[in-house]
């Protein structure tokens, strides 16, 4: 604290990601990051990039980016907004379309990130709760709301909510942006992004640091109704003009054009999953049904914090969050085939 600060600064509570550590040979199963690398496509293409035209300024419309997203996804440039990493694209999202009076709805457990954006631009909120399985009830959001945003699959449980749910929430809410974060929706759900030419209201996120392993590259992206595209557009333009750097714009082109290397991947991470449920439901844990590149596990005789801890003294990291409903479960990310069996033998 200091007498430099401004009053707003004192009281805000920030997020705190997974530890990146800094010792090698760890087996780092704890922040969802693709065991695999980028494509060598995109590598070669920001090699190529790499040189005297970094002297220069980008394109502060990420032209060549947003036309690949946009024919990728088969939606209109003018429906697409890039950002560096999802984070900063749902930052504009909470800036822009959620500050009205009614408070926002999100599941109680759902991605850390949102309730400290709240507290940075003085959102209300509430955290409407899961079921007893830890889905989404979507009946529960059909009230009075200025927002509702959800991870799809949900994050930490991986829980995949269905397309004809999503529908069902939008048709309940017309009158408020629906943010459908699907950060991880590559490794086994159908993109929403099909509905945003019915839905002028549904605004669906993506990044490319899961299923396209660019994590240290900061690339997000949000597709919806033009209107909805204009107010980011805005916000953005009165905040960074660059998000997407040079590096960034040709990494991720390169990235969603070589579709082979991305289907090969994102299925050996869908295969690992399977069989490293099966092997850890073969330890006695119970897993959640995942949709996503990580898991949500517990074991009915061994406590969470204890396992992780014991796990971290192995060189094994996963992600254990103290909150209340979920203390005596763990998150593990989807690792190699070896990294895999390194848990399990750690185990
Ligand atoms: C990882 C993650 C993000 C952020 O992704 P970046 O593009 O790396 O900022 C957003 N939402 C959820 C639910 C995530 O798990």
């Amino acid at each position: 604290m200091s007498k430099f600060w401004s009053d707003f600064v004192k009281d805000l509570v920030p997020y705190v990601p997974g530890e990146q550590p800094k010792l090698a040979n760890l087996v780092k199963l704890n922040t969802n990051e693709n065991p695999y690398g980028p494509s060598p496509k995109a590598v070669e293409a920001m090699r190529a990039e790499l040189g005297d035209s970094l002297r220069l300024y980008p394109d502060p419309n990420s032209d060549l980016l947003k036309h690949a997203v946009a024919e990728y996804y088969g939606v209109q440039t003018r429906q697409v907004f890039l950002g560096n990493g999802s984070d900063e694209v749902l930052a504009h999202i909470f800036h822009g379309l959620f500050q009205h009076d009614q408070p926002l709805l999100f599941p109680d457990i759902s991605y850390s990130f949102y309730p400290v954006y709240c507290g940075l631009y003085g959102i209300p909120f509430e955290a409407v709760p899961l079921d007893e399985q830890f889905q989404i009830r979507v009946e529960d959001y059909a009230r009075p709301n200025a927002g509702i945003i959800f991870p799809n699959p949900n994050a930490p449980t991986g829980c995949l909510l269905t397309l004809e749910a999503v529908e069902q929430l939008l048709t309940n809410s017309p009158d408020s942006v629906v943010v459908v974060d699907e950060a991880y929706i590559d490794f086994g759900g159908d993109t929403a992004i099909a509905l945003v030419d019915r839905f002028p209201n549904l605004l669906v996120t993506q990044t490319l640091s899961k299923s396209r392993s660019l994590a240290g590259l900061r690339v997000g992206l949000a597709v919806g109704h033009p209107d909805l595209i204009e107010a980011l557009e805005r916000i953005k333009n009165s905040f960074n003009s660059y998000p997407i750097d040079r590096l960034a714009v040709v990494g991720a082109t390169a990235a969603f054009a070589d579709r082979e290397y991305f289907d090969k991947t994102c299925r050996a991470v869908i295969d690992s999953r399977e069989q490293l449920v099966a092997q850890l439901q073969g330890k006695g844990f119970e897993v959640l049904p995942s949709a996503a590149n990580f898991i949500f596990a517990r074991h009915p005789q061994r406590d969470a914090g204890e396992l992780a801890a014991q796990l971290r003294e192995q060189g094994v990291i996963v992600r254990h969050f103290k909150q209340a409903r979920i203390a005596q479960f763990l998150r593990i990310s989807i690792g190699t085939p070896e990294q895999n069996q390194a848990l399990i033998n750690a185990l």
